[in-house]
Protein backbone atom coordinates (compact mmCIF):
# COMPACT_ATOMS: atom_id res chain seq x y z
CA UNK A 1 0.00 0.00 0.00
CA UNK A 2 1.42 2.83 -1.09
CA UNK A 3 0.20 5.08 1.25
CA UNK A 4 1.83 3.12 4.25
CA UNK A 5 4.92 3.37 2.45
CA UNK A 6 5.12 6.75 2.02
CA UNK A 7 4.02 6.58 5.60
CA UNK A 8 7.19 4.88 6.46
CA UNK A 9 9.46 7.57 4.89
CA UNK A 10 7.79 10.41 7.04
CA UNK A 11 7.49 9.06 10.74
CA UNK A 12 8.90 12.17 12.51
CA UNK A 13 6.54 14.12 10.68
CA UNK A 14 2.98 15.44 12.26
CA UNK A 15 0.18 13.29 10.13
CA UNK A 16 -3.08 14.23 12.19
CA UNK A 17 -4.28 17.16 14.41
CA UNK A 18 -7.58 15.99 15.92
CA UNK A 19 -8.76 17.11 19.23
CA UNK A 20 -6.04 19.46 20.22
CA UNK A 21 -3.05 16.31 20.29
CA UNK A 22 -0.76 15.73 17.25
CA UNK A 23 0.25 12.42 16.17
CA UNK A 24 3.28 11.45 13.94
CA UNK A 25 3.21 9.12 11.08
CA UNK A 26 4.88 6.78 13.03
CA UNK A 27 2.03 6.34 15.45
CA UNK A 28 -0.61 6.11 12.57
CA UNK A 29 1.71 3.26 11.34
CA UNK A 30 1.65 1.97 14.36
CA UNK A 31 -2.08 2.20 15.71
CA UNK A 32 -3.29 1.04 12.15
CA UNK A 33 -1.46 -1.96 12.38
CA UNK A 34 -2.70 -2.70 15.71
CA UNK A 35 -6.36 -2.18 14.86
CA UNK A 36 -5.42 -4.32 11.60
CA UNK A 37 -4.19 -7.24 13.92
CA UNK A 38 -7.31 -6.90 15.84
CA UNK A 39 -9.91 -6.97 12.89
CA UNK A 40 -7.68 -10.23 11.90
CA UNK A 41 -8.75 -12.18 15.08
CA UNK A 42 -8.24 -15.88 14.23
CA UNK A 43 -7.28 -15.16 10.06
CA UNK A 44 -4.15 -14.38 8.63
CA UNK A 45 -6.04 -11.65 5.41
CA UNK A 46 -9.84 -10.12 5.41
CA UNK A 47 -9.53 -11.27 1.95
CA UNK A 48 -11.70 -8.52 1.07
CA UNK A 49 -14.40 -8.76 4.04
CA UNK A 50 -16.56 -5.46 4.21
CA UNK A 51 -16.18 -3.65 6.90
CA UNK A 52 -18.50 -0.87 7.68
CA UNK A 53 -17.37 1.86 10.22
CA UNK A 54 -18.46 5.13 11.97
CA UNK A 55 -16.38 6.98 13.28
CA UNK A 56 -16.08 10.60 13.99
CA UNK A 57 -13.04 12.87 11.78
CA UNK A 58 -9.94 12.58 13.74
CA UNK A 59 -7.27 10.12 14.21
CA UNK A 60 -9.15 7.08 15.42
CA UNK A 61 -11.15 7.54 11.77
CA UNK A 62 -8.04 7.23 9.76
CA UNK A 63 -6.35 4.56 12.17
CA UNK A 64 -9.45 2.73 11.32
CA UNK A 65 -9.72 2.87 7.58
CA UNK A 66 -6.25 2.42 7.15
CA UNK A 67 -6.25 -0.62 10.41
CA UNK A 68 -9.19 -2.15 7.61
CA UNK A 69 -6.94 -1.21 4.40
CA UNK A 70 -3.92 -2.98 5.94
CA UNK A 71 -5.95 -6.02 7.11
CA UNK A 72 -6.96 -6.89 3.58
CA UNK A 73 -10.60 -6.00 4.04
CA UNK A 74 -12.90 -3.32 2.32
CA UNK A 75 -13.33 -0.15 3.94
CA UNK A 76 -17.01 1.03 4.08
CA UNK A 77 -17.56 4.32 5.67
CA UNK A 78 -20.77 5.07 6.56
CA UNK A 79 -22.60 8.89 6.78
CA UNK A 80 -22.75 10.49 10.29
CA UNK A 81 -25.69 11.51 9.12
CA UNK A 82 -28.01 8.78 8.04
CA UNK A 83 -30.77 8.13 9.85
CA UNK A 84 -31.04 4.08 11.01
CA UNK A 85 -33.08 2.83 7.91
CA UNK A 86 -30.27 4.15 5.48
CA UNK A 87 -27.89 2.97 7.68
CA UNK A 88 -29.11 -0.75 7.92
CA UNK A 89 -29.32 -0.51 3.96
CA UNK A 90 -25.39 -0.44 3.12
CA UNK A 91 -24.91 -2.87 5.91
CA UNK A 92 -27.30 -5.02 4.13
CA UNK A 93 -26.18 -3.99 0.90
CA UNK A 94 -22.24 -4.62 1.13
CA UNK A 95 -23.04 -7.48 3.45
CA UNK A 96 -20.93 -6.00 5.97
CA UNK A 97 -19.59 -8.80 8.67
CA UNK A 98 -17.62 -6.42 10.85
CA UNK A 99 -19.00 -3.11 12.03
CA UNK A 100 -16.47 -0.32 13.87
CA UNK A 101 -18.11 2.20 15.83
CA UNK A 102 -16.35 4.94 17.83
CA UNK A 103 -18.25 5.29 21.45
CA UNK A 104 -21.11 7.99 20.17
CA UNK A 105 -21.92 6.01 17.26
CA UNK A 106 -22.01 2.23 19.35
CA UNK A 107 -24.89 2.68 20.96
CA UNK A 108 -26.60 3.52 17.72
CA UNK A 109 -25.18 0.71 15.42
CA UNK A 110 -24.92 -2.41 18.48
CA UNK A 111 -29.05 -3.22 17.75
CA UNK A 112 -27.93 -3.50 14.05
CA UNK A 113 -24.63 -5.67 14.31
CA UNK A 114 -26.70 -7.97 16.67
CA UNK A 115 -29.70 -7.74 14.37
CA UNK A 116 -27.26 -8.61 11.13
CA UNK A 117 -24.83 -11.45 13.45
CA UNK A 118 -22.11 -8.61 12.73
CA UNK A 119 -19.26 -8.41 14.82
CA UNK A 120 -19.07 -5.31 16.37
CA UNK A 121 -15.87 -3.32 17.77
CA UNK A 122 -16.32 -0.25 19.74
CA UNK A 123 -12.97 2.14 19.75
CA UNK A 124 -12.07 2.29 23.47
CA UNK A 125 -12.91 -0.84 23.95
CA UNK A 126 -10.43 -3.22 22.25
CA UNK A 127 -8.39 -4.40 25.08
CA UNK A 128 -4.89 -6.11 24.50
CA UNK A 129 -3.94 -7.11 20.64
CA UNK A 130 -1.84 -9.24 19.60
CA UNK A 131 0.22 -8.72 16.66
CA UNK A 132 0.12 -9.95 13.85
CA UNK A 133 1.52 -10.13 10.35
CA UNK A 134 -0.44 -8.14 8.04
CA UNK A 135 -1.05 -9.48 4.36
CA UNK A 136 0.48 -8.38 1.29
CA UNK A 137 -1.99 -6.31 -1.23
CA UNK A 138 -1.86 -6.15 -4.81
CA UNK A 139 -3.44 -3.34 -6.31
CA UNK A 140 -6.23 -5.12 -8.40
CA UNK A 141 -7.65 -6.23 -4.57
CA UNK A 142 -10.88 -4.10 -4.25
CA UNK A 143 -10.10 -0.92 -1.38
CA UNK A 144 -13.37 0.92 -0.35
CA UNK A 145 -17.20 0.55 -1.04
CA UNK A 146 -18.69 4.48 -1.18
CA UNK A 147 -22.17 5.44 -1.59
CA UNK A 148 -22.83 8.19 -4.49
CA UNK A 149 -24.34 11.06 -2.91
CA UNK A 150 -28.02 9.88 -3.99
CA UNK A 151 -28.77 13.01 -5.59
CA UNK A 152 -30.96 11.24 -8.17
CA UNK A 153 -31.87 8.04 -6.92
CA UNK A 154 -31.05 5.43 -4.21
CA UNK A 155 -27.23 5.67 -3.34
CA UNK A 156 -25.46 3.18 -5.07
CA UNK A 157 -22.15 1.51 -3.69
CA UNK A 158 -19.46 2.33 -5.72
CA UNK A 159 -16.43 -0.12 -5.77
CA UNK A 160 -12.62 1.23 -5.92
CA UNK A 161 -9.73 -1.15 -5.90
CA UNK A 162 -6.27 0.26 -4.18
CA UNK A 163 -4.99 0.74 -7.75
CA UNK A 164 -7.80 2.93 -8.18
CA UNK A 165 -7.35 4.98 -4.97
CA UNK A 166 -3.83 5.25 -5.98
CA UNK A 167 -4.51 6.73 -9.45
CA UNK A 168 -6.96 9.21 -8.28
CA UNK A 169 -4.40 10.33 -5.37
CA UNK A 170 -1.14 10.56 -7.30
CA UNK A 171 -2.84 12.47 -10.06
CA UNK A 172 -4.08 15.08 -7.46
CA UNK A 173 -0.81 15.19 -5.29
CA UNK A 174 1.14 16.32 -8.64
CA UNK A 175 -1.38 18.51 -10.29
CA UNK A 176 -2.31 20.48 -7.01
CA UNK A 177 1.79 20.10 -6.03
CA UNK A 178 1.27 18.71 -2.14
CA UNK A 179 4.12 18.44 -0.43
CA UNK A 180 5.13 17.58 3.38
CA UNK A 181 4.75 21.53 4.01
CA UNK A 182 1.33 21.59 3.76
CA UNK A 183 -1.33 21.88 6.25
CA UNK A 184 -5.34 21.32 5.62
CA UNK A 185 -8.47 21.61 7.38
CA UNK A 186 -10.34 18.89 7.03
CA UNK A 187 -14.20 20.37 7.42
CA UNK A 188 -15.62 17.64 5.25
CA UNK A 189 -17.90 14.32 5.93
CA UNK A 190 -15.69 11.53 5.72
CA UNK A 191 -18.13 8.97 4.07
CA UNK A 192 -17.43 10.69 0.07
CA UNK A 193 -14.63 11.00 -2.34
CA UNK A 194 -14.21 14.98 -1.83
CA UNK A 195 -13.37 14.51 2.16
CA UNK A 196 -11.10 11.18 1.42
CA UNK A 197 -9.41 11.33 -1.04
CA UNK A 198 -8.82 14.77 -2.32
CA UNK A 199 -8.34 15.76 1.53
CA UNK A 200 -7.06 13.11 4.16
CA UNK A 201 -5.84 10.38 1.48
CA UNK A 202 -3.66 13.43 -1.01
CA UNK A 203 -2.40 14.93 2.66
CA UNK A 204 -1.01 11.25 4.27
CA UNK A 205 0.03 10.56 1.05
CA UNK A 206 2.82 13.95 0.73
CA UNK A 207 3.90 13.81 4.59
CA UNK A 208 1.32 16.75 4.78
CA UNK A 209 -0.48 17.85 8.04
CA UNK A 210 -4.48 17.06 8.64
CA UNK A 211 -6.45 18.86 11.04
CA UNK A 212 -9.92 17.90 12.10
CA UNK A 213 -12.63 20.00 13.16
CA UNK A 214 -14.92 18.21 15.44
CA UNK A 215 -17.86 20.43 14.57
CA UNK A 216 -18.74 22.65 11.60
CA UNK A 217 -18.94 26.35 12.01
CA UNK A 218 -18.17 29.35 10.62
CA UNK A 219 -16.24 31.02 12.93
CA UNK A 220 -14.46 28.15 14.18
CA UNK A 221 -13.43 27.51 10.77
CA UNK A 222 -11.98 31.27 10.83
CA UNK A 223 -10.48 31.20 14.32
CA UNK A 224 -8.59 27.86 13.08
CA UNK A 225 -7.12 29.80 10.43
CA UNK A 226 -5.99 32.81 12.37
CA UNK A 227 -4.24 30.71 14.03
CA UNK A 228 -1.90 30.74 11.17
CA UNK A 229 -1.04 27.25 10.69
CA UNK A 230 -3.58 25.89 7.70
CA UNK A 231 -2.47 26.27 4.14
CA UNK A 232 -4.94 24.03 1.82
CA UNK A 233 -8.82 24.16 2.18
CA UNK A 234 -11.21 22.31 0.31
CA UNK A 235 -15.06 22.60 0.60
CA UNK A 236 -18.45 22.58 -1.33
CA UNK A 237 -20.02 25.57 -2.34
CA UNK A 238 -22.53 25.92 0.18
CA UNK A 239 -19.73 26.08 2.83
CA UNK A 240 -18.02 28.82 1.08
CA UNK A 241 -21.49 30.43 0.99
CA UNK A 242 -21.76 30.41 4.73
CA UNK A 243 -18.03 31.39 5.18
CA UNK A 244 -18.80 34.17 3.21
CA UNK A 245 -22.06 35.43 5.25
CA UNK A 246 -20.32 34.65 8.45
CA UNK A 247 -17.40 37.07 7.18
CA UNK A 248 -19.56 39.76 5.87
CA UNK A 249 -21.05 40.15 9.07
CA UNK A 250 -18.07 40.98 10.88
CA UNK A 251 -15.65 43.89 11.31
CA UNK A 252 -13.92 46.29 9.29
CA UNK A 253 -10.91 45.06 11.37
CA UNK A 254 -11.43 41.82 11.65
CA UNK A 255 -12.07 41.05 8.06
CA UNK A 256 -9.21 42.50 7.06
CA UNK A 257 -7.54 40.38 9.61
CA UNK A 258 -9.20 37.31 7.81
CA UNK A 259 -8.31 38.49 4.50
CA UNK A 260 -4.75 38.86 5.43
CA UNK A 261 -4.26 35.34 6.49
CA UNK A 262 -6.10 33.90 3.51
CA UNK A 263 -4.05 35.44 0.80
CA UNK A 264 -0.77 33.41 2.24
CA UNK A 265 -2.76 29.94 1.02
CA UNK A 266 -1.26 28.56 -1.63
CA UNK A 267 -4.47 26.30 -2.75
CA UNK A 268 -8.52 26.89 -2.18
CA UNK A 269 -10.73 24.39 -3.87
CA UNK A 270 -14.05 24.25 -4.37
CA UNK A 271 -16.16 20.93 -6.33
CA UNK A 272 -19.01 18.57 -5.76
CA UNK A 273 -21.48 20.78 -6.75
CA UNK A 274 -21.95 23.70 -9.13
CA UNK A 275 -19.82 26.73 -7.83
CA UNK A 276 -22.06 29.77 -8.35
CA UNK A 277 -20.45 32.57 -10.01
CA UNK A 278 -21.35 34.75 -7.18
CA UNK A 279 -19.57 32.76 -4.64
CA UNK A 280 -16.66 32.69 -6.61
CA UNK A 281 -16.33 36.23 -7.23
CA UNK A 282 -17.21 36.65 -3.42
CA UNK A 283 -14.70 34.80 -2.17
CA UNK A 284 -12.25 36.21 -4.12
CA UNK A 285 -13.31 39.76 -1.84
CA UNK A 286 -12.94 37.28 1.23
CA UNK A 287 -9.61 35.67 0.72
CA UNK A 288 -8.23 37.24 -2.60
CA UNK A 289 -8.28 33.64 -4.09
CA UNK A 290 -9.71 32.61 -7.32
CA UNK A 291 -11.11 29.10 -6.33
CA UNK A 292 -9.92 26.03 -8.01
CA UNK A 293 -12.96 24.58 -9.30
CA UNK A 294 -12.86 21.02 -10.29
CA UNK A 295 -15.46 18.23 -11.42
CA UNK A 296 -15.39 14.11 -9.92
CA UNK A 297 -17.41 11.97 -9.25
CA UNK A 298 -17.79 9.20 -6.67
CA UNK A 299 -17.22 6.53 -9.85
CA UNK A 300 -14.24 8.51 -11.02
CA UNK A 301 -12.42 10.25 -8.58
CA UNK A 302 -11.49 13.93 -9.77
CA UNK A 303 -11.72 13.88 -13.71
CA UNK A 304 -11.79 17.27 -15.15
CA UNK A 305 -9.82 20.86 -13.36
CA UNK A 306 -9.04 24.03 -13.70
CA UNK A 307 -5.56 24.13 -13.29
CA UNK A 308 -3.20 24.95 -10.55
CA UNK A 309 -0.63 27.12 -12.38
CA UNK A 310 -2.60 28.57 -15.16
CA UNK A 311 -5.88 30.89 -15.48
CA UNK A 312 -8.75 29.66 -13.69
CA UNK A 313 -12.04 30.41 -15.53
CA UNK A 314 -14.99 31.60 -13.83
CA UNK A 315 -17.53 29.11 -14.70
CA UNK A 316 -16.32 26.80 -15.94
CA UNK A 317 -15.22 22.76 -14.49
CA UNK A 318 -11.91 23.07 -16.36
CA UNK A 319 -9.50 20.74 -18.11
CA UNK A 320 -9.02 16.84 -18.28
CA UNK A 321 -6.54 15.73 -15.47
CA UNK A 322 -3.34 14.12 -16.89
CA UNK A 323 -3.94 10.64 -17.16
CA UNK A 324 -7.93 10.81 -17.66
CA UNK A 325 -8.76 10.55 -20.71
CA UNK A 326 -12.28 12.42 -21.22
CA UNK A 327 -14.78 13.03 -24.48
CA UNK A 328 -18.20 14.66 -25.06
CA UNK A 329 -20.79 12.75 -27.20
CA UNK A 330 -24.22 12.82 -28.48
CA UNK A 331 -26.90 10.18 -27.73
CA UNK A 332 -25.44 7.55 -30.12
CA UNK A 333 -21.93 8.23 -28.43
CA UNK A 334 -20.53 9.67 -31.32
CA UNK A 335 -18.23 13.04 -30.40
CA UNK A 336 -19.62 16.40 -30.40
CA UNK A 337 -17.61 19.05 -32.29
CA UNK A 338 -16.21 21.84 -29.72
CA UNK A 339 -18.97 24.34 -28.43
CA UNK A 340 -21.87 21.54 -28.89
CA UNK A 341 -23.08 20.02 -25.46
CA UNK A 342 -22.59 16.15 -24.85
CA UNK A 343 -22.21 14.00 -21.78
CA UNK A 344 -19.08 13.43 -20.23
CA UNK A 345 -17.46 10.29 -20.41
CA UNK A 346 -14.43 9.15 -18.80
CA UNK A 347 -11.42 6.34 -19.27
CA UNK A 348 -8.55 5.90 -16.93
CA UNK A 349 -6.90 4.46 -13.99
CA UNK A 350 -9.14 6.20 -11.60
CA UNK A 351 -12.31 4.61 -12.89
CA UNK A 352 -14.15 2.69 -10.51
CA UNK A 353 -14.04 -0.93 -11.01
CA UNK A 354 -18.21 -1.62 -10.60
CA UNK A 355 -21.38 -1.32 -8.54
CA UNK A 356 -21.40 -3.37 -5.63
CA UNK A 357 -24.10 -6.25 -6.23
CA UNK A 358 -25.90 -4.16 -9.32
CA UNK A 359 -23.94 -5.97 -12.49
CA UNK A 360 -26.36 -4.69 -14.85
CA UNK A 361 -25.96 -0.75 -13.43
CA UNK A 362 -22.39 -1.94 -13.68
CA UNK A 363 -22.47 -3.18 -17.34
CA UNK A 364 -25.16 -0.02 -17.99
CA UNK A 365 -22.17 2.38 -16.97
CA UNK A 366 -20.22 1.14 -19.41
CA UNK A 367 -19.80 1.51 -23.09
CA UNK A 368 -19.21 -1.52 -25.62
CA UNK A 369 -15.23 0.21 -25.61
CA UNK A 370 -15.17 1.05 -21.90
CA UNK A 371 -15.67 4.24 -21.54
CA UNK A 372 -17.46 5.57 -18.19
CA UNK A 373 -20.89 7.14 -18.86
CA UNK A 374 -21.23 9.89 -16.45
CA UNK A 375 -24.91 11.23 -17.28
CA UNK A 376 -23.37 15.02 -17.10
CA UNK A 377 -24.03 16.97 -19.99
CA UNK A 378 -20.84 19.96 -20.39
CA UNK A 379 -19.71 22.26 -23.30
CA UNK A 380 -15.87 22.12 -24.13
CA UNK A 381 -15.18 26.09 -25.03
CA UNK A 382 -11.89 27.74 -25.52
CA UNK A 383 -10.72 24.43 -24.24
CA UNK A 384 -12.57 24.47 -20.70
CA UNK A 385 -15.39 22.80 -19.78
CA UNK A 386 -18.58 24.24 -18.85
CA UNK A 387 -21.17 21.86 -16.85
CA UNK A 388 -24.75 22.14 -18.35
CA UNK A 389 -25.71 19.74 -15.41
CA UNK A 390 -27.26 15.98 -14.90
CA UNK A 391 -29.05 14.50 -17.95
CA UNK A 392 -31.50 13.23 -15.97
CA UNK A 393 -32.50 16.48 -13.58
CA UNK A 394 -30.84 19.72 -14.74
CA UNK A 395 -31.08 19.08 -18.39
CA UNK A 396 -35.22 20.08 -18.81
CA UNK A 397 -36.73 19.05 -22.00
CA UNK A 398 -39.76 20.98 -23.11
CA UNK A 399 -41.05 21.87 -26.69
CA UNK A 400 -37.72 20.35 -28.37
CA UNK A 401 -35.24 22.51 -26.76
CA UNK A 402 -32.84 21.14 -23.89
CA UNK A 403 -32.97 23.83 -21.53
CA UNK A 404 -29.64 23.79 -18.82
CA UNK A 405 -30.57 24.60 -15.67
CA UNK A 406 -27.74 25.55 -14.35
CA UNK A 407 -27.66 28.09 -16.89
CA UNK A 408 -31.02 29.78 -15.49
CA UNK A 409 -29.89 29.38 -11.99
CA UNK A 410 -26.68 31.52 -12.55
CA UNK A 411 -28.40 34.07 -14.18
CA UNK A 412 -31.39 34.22 -11.31
CA UNK A 413 -28.77 34.50 -8.67
CA UNK A 414 -27.57 37.94 -10.01
CA UNK A 415 -30.99 39.23 -9.24
CA UNK A 416 -30.89 41.57 -6.22
CA UNK A 417 -33.95 40.47 -4.51
CA UNK A 418 -32.72 36.42 -5.10
CA UNK A 419 -29.94 35.29 -2.33
CA UNK A 420 -30.62 31.63 -3.81
CA UNK A 421 -32.43 29.36 -6.30
CA UNK A 422 -33.22 26.04 -8.23
CA UNK A 423 -34.34 25.39 -11.33
CA UNK A 424 -36.25 22.11 -12.45
CA UNK A 425 -38.44 20.49 -14.96
CA UNK A 426 -42.13 19.81 -14.12
CA UNK A 427 -43.80 17.00 -16.76
CA UNK A 428 -46.28 18.50 -19.17
CA UNK A 429 -48.49 17.24 -21.51
CA UNK A 430 -47.71 19.47 -24.38
CA UNK A 431 -44.07 20.68 -23.47
CA UNK A 432 -43.01 17.95 -22.05
CA UNK A 433 -41.69 19.78 -19.65
CA UNK A 434 -41.86 23.32 -17.79
CA UNK A 435 -39.09 25.72 -16.83
CA UNK A 436 -40.07 26.30 -12.83
CA UNK A 437 -37.95 28.05 -10.33
CA UNK A 438 -37.93 27.59 -6.44
CA UNK A 439 -36.57 31.50 -5.43
CA UNK A 440 -35.25 32.26 -1.78
CA UNK A 441 -35.66 36.08 -1.76
CA UNK A 442 -33.95 38.83 0.36
CA UNK A 443 -36.89 41.37 -0.66
CA UNK A 444 -40.28 39.58 -0.42
CA UNK A 445 -42.11 42.34 -2.40
CA UNK A 446 -40.96 41.12 -5.84
CA UNK A 447 -43.36 39.62 -7.87
CA UNK A 448 -43.04 36.84 -10.24
CA UNK A 449 -43.93 38.87 -13.03
CA UNK A 450 -40.84 41.09 -12.50
CA UNK A 451 -38.74 38.07 -12.17
CA UNK A 452 -40.23 37.00 -15.94
CA UNK A 453 -39.76 39.84 -17.64
CA UNK A 454 -36.35 40.98 -16.14
CA UNK A 455 -35.52 37.27 -16.79
CA UNK A 456 -36.91 37.49 -20.89
CA UNK A 457 -34.60 40.93 -21.16
CA UNK A 458 -31.51 38.40 -20.65
CA UNK A 459 -32.17 35.03 -22.06
CA UNK A 460 -35.16 33.51 -24.85
CA UNK A 461 -38.21 33.34 -23.88
CA UNK A 462 -38.55 29.43 -23.88
CA UNK A 463 -36.18 29.21 -20.76
CA UNK A 464 -37.57 32.22 -19.07
CA UNK A 465 -39.19 29.81 -15.93
CA UNK A 466 -43.28 29.39 -16.05
CA UNK A 467 -43.81 29.35 -12.43
CA UNK A 468 -42.24 30.24 -9.32
CA UNK A 469 -41.90 29.31 -5.86
CA UNK A 470 -40.77 31.28 -2.81
CA UNK A 471 -38.80 29.11 0.22
CA UNK A 472 -37.00 29.97 3.34
CA UNK A 473 -34.38 27.31 2.46
CA UNK A 474 -33.37 24.54 -0.36
CA UNK A 475 -33.74 20.80 0.48
CA UNK A 476 -29.79 19.16 0.51
CA UNK A 477 -28.04 16.22 0.93
CA UNK A 478 -25.01 15.49 3.42
CA UNK A 479 -22.70 17.43 0.35
CA UNK A 480 -24.62 20.26 0.56
CA UNK A 481 -26.50 19.45 -3.17
CA UNK A 482 -30.11 20.72 -3.72
CA UNK A 483 -31.76 17.63 -3.54
CA UNK A 484 -34.46 18.51 -6.83
CA UNK A 485 -36.67 15.74 -6.74
CA UNK A 486 -37.89 17.23 -3.43
CA UNK A 487 -38.72 20.11 -5.07
CA UNK A 488 -40.43 18.58 -8.03
CA UNK A 489 -43.89 18.33 -5.83
CA UNK A 490 -43.99 21.92 -4.83
CA UNK A 491 -45.27 22.81 -8.34
CA UNK A 492 -48.71 21.62 -9.50
CA UNK A 493 -48.71 20.27 -13.02
CA UNK A 494 -50.33 22.25 -15.65
P1 LIG B 1 -26.24 9.93 -7.25
O1 LIG B 1 -25.28 9.36 -8.25
O2 LIG B 1 -26.58 8.99 -6.16
O3 LIG B 1 -27.42 10.60 -7.85
P2 LIG B 1 -24.36 12.12 -7.01
O4 LIG B 1 -24.17 11.95 -8.48
O5 LIG B 1 -24.64 13.50 -6.51
O6 LIG B 1 -25.49 11.14 -6.47
P3 LIG B 1 -21.59 12.07 -6.33
O7 LIG B 1 -20.77 11.00 -6.92
O8 LIG B 1 -21.29 12.52 -4.97
O9 LIG B 1 -23.08 11.57 -6.28
O10 LIG B 1 -21.56 13.35 -7.22
C1 LIG B 1 -21.08 13.40 -8.53
C2 LIG B 1 -21.84 14.44 -9.29
O11 LIG B 1 -21.68 15.74 -8.71
C3 LIG B 1 -21.37 14.60 -10.71
O12 LIG B 1 -21.91 13.59 -11.55
C4 LIG B 1 -21.87 16.01 -11.04
O13 LIG B 1 -23.23 15.98 -11.46
C5 LIG B 1 -21.78 16.74 -9.71
N1 LIG B 1 -20.57 17.60 -9.64
C6 LIG B 1 -19.36 17.32 -9.13
N2 LIG B 1 -18.52 18.36 -9.26
C7 LIG B 1 -19.22 19.34 -9.86
C8 LIG B 1 -18.92 20.68 -10.29
N3 LIG B 1 -17.73 21.23 -10.08
N4 LIG B 1 -19.92 21.37 -10.90
C9 LIG B 1 -21.12 20.84 -11.10
N5 LIG B 1 -21.47 19.60 -10.72
C10 LIG B 1 -20.54 18.86 -10.12
MG1 LIG C 1 -24.06 10.18 -9.63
Amino acid sequence: MQLVHNATQNVDLTAIVSEGKSYTYQQLLDASSTFASLLLNDTTDLNEARVAFMVAPGFDYVRVQWGIWRAGGVAVPLALSYPLPSLRYVIEDTGAQLIVADQTFAPLLAPLAEEKGCRLIVLGEEGTVITKSLPELTPSRRAMILYTSGTTNLPKGVVTTHANLEAQISTLVNVWQWSSSDHILCVLPLHHVHGIINVICCALWSGATVEFMPHFSAEGIFNNFQRGQINVFMAVPTIYFKLIAYWESLPDEQRQQITETLSKFRLMVSGSAALPVSVMEKWKTVSGHTLLERYGMTEIGMGISNPYDDERRVGYIGKPLPGVSVRLVDENNVEVADGLPGEIQIKGATVFLEYWNRSEATQKAFTDDGWFQTGDIAVVEDGYYRMLGRDSIDIIKSGGYKISALEIEEVLRTHSAISDCSVVGIPNEEWGELVAAVLILTDKTVSPEQISSWLRERMPAYKVPRQYRVTDDLPRNAMGKVTKNDLKPLFVTA
